[in-house]
């Protein structure tokens, strides 16, 4: 990154961690197949396999439950054609589930959120008792960063004989969580949201899951459930990333402090943060001035080198509403006006100042020193 830029975009793609470059160099001269039997194959099998065993370990599950995908959306793809028929969906996931349930031959029916992005239990409880379904919601949203109560969402689709995907593309790394306790069926992880490289994800199967139904089958690769050789360089990243997230609850007491330091000086000058009011991600603030709308906003932005998002990434690379917004009945206007900051490994205090001069100058007020 140039050194005049200021990156807040880490819910995108976060800063590539220096120990995923470090494993760049482990494996420049590891070119054999990891299915070959022989030297070579079986040594990059092994780098495979210590990765495998590191994302295990980071959330709390058995390695043969890593299944690696080419990332996060393709993990989502495999998750809901296990469906039996039936997808529950909630209605701020990311559009990755929506294009996925809309190519399947099954009935959906959309869960809605509260004001707060919070989805509601007393719906998801009726639409359970139609009959066996796949819930979709996501652990922690990636536009606003309200997290789901998934250990009490997953007992309520259990007691109704139904199974739960989460979408933990965004919590990984961020909330410490045990797969194993949480009670979920199928998970959605992704390297390049933890420090990692694109292009490499992993669904996380529980033991209950024994028949999953490929999307790929091709060469038998990953336990038959997703077939073609595996990215190496990808998934050597993400395991190097995922051994070190969360060695200490500090970062996120960090992060949560300088997210703090943004919304109070935002606030003041008549931002209104999205979710304040429940349990959001530590790093991630969506927020809106009444009066300025994102796209030219966005565009002020990047001319003074700060690196923002309007909310999703979105392959067009244009502004669009967010149906996050809209499933939180947002005033269209405020939908109009959202920006979203998300921090990571290496931001800093000095980075949020200069963000707040930066509207303290739009709205005319002196910058302080
Ligand atoms: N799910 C969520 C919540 C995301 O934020 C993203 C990426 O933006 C994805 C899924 C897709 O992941 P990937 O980019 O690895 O395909």
């Amino acid at each position: 990154m140039e050194s005049s830029r200021i990156y807040f975009d880490y819910n995108a793609s976060s800063l590539i961690r220096p120990e995923a470059i470090k494993s760049v160099e482990k494996i420049l001269s590891s070119y054999g197949n990891p299915s070959s039997i022989h030297k070579e194959g079986r040594y990059t099998r092994t780098l495979i396999e210590e990765s495998r065993d590191k994302i295990a370990k980071s959330i709390g599950t058995s390695n043969q439950n890593i299944i690696f995908t080419s990332g996060g959306t393709e993990a989502i793809d495999l998750a809901l054609n296990q469906n039996p028929g039936r997808i529950i969906i909630n209605s701020t996931e990311h559009v990755a589930a929506f294009e996925s349930s809309r190519g399947l031959n099954a009935e959906i029916d959309i869960l809605e959120v509260d004001e707060n992005g919070l989805i509601k239990m007393d719906l998801l409880e009726s639409l359970l008792k139609k009959g066996p379904s796949l819930v979709v919601i996501m652990y922690a949203n990636n536009e606003t960063g309200v997290i789901q109560p998934i250990k009490k969402i997953s007992k309520l689709v259990h007691l109704y004989g139904s199974i739960l995907f989460c979408d933990a593309v965004q919590a990984f790394g961020k909330i410490t969580f045990c797969f194993d306790d949480l009670g979920v069926d199928l998970m959605a992880l992704s390297a390049h949201k933890v420090g990692g490289f694109q292009g490499s994800g992993a669904l996380v199967v529980s033991d209950e899951m024994t028949k999953l139904i490929p999307k790929i089958s091709g060469g038998g690769q990953e336990f038959g459930i997703r077939g073609g050789t595996e990215n190496l360089l990808g998934i050597i990243s993400f395991g190097e990333c995922a051994s070190i997230l969360w060695e200490d609850e500090k970062e996120n007491i960090r992060l949560r402090q300088l997210i703090a330091s943004l919304e109070n000086d935002l606030s003041s000058m008549g931002a209104h943060i999205f979710g304040k009011n429940v349990d959001r991600l530590a790093n991630t603030s969506l927020f809106s001035f009444s009066n300025l709308t994102a796209d030219s906003l966005l565009i002020k932005l990047d001319l003074a080198g700060f690196s923002v998002s309007s909310g999703s990434a979105c392959s067009s690379g244009k502004v669009t509403k967010s149906h996050v917004l809209k499933a939180m009945n947002v005033d269209e206007n405020m939908q109009k006006g959202a920006i979203r900051i998300s921090l990571g490994w290496a931001s800093e205090k000095k980075h949020i100042n200069h963000l707040i001069g930066f509207f303290k100058d739009i709205f005319n007020k002196p910058v302080e020193e």
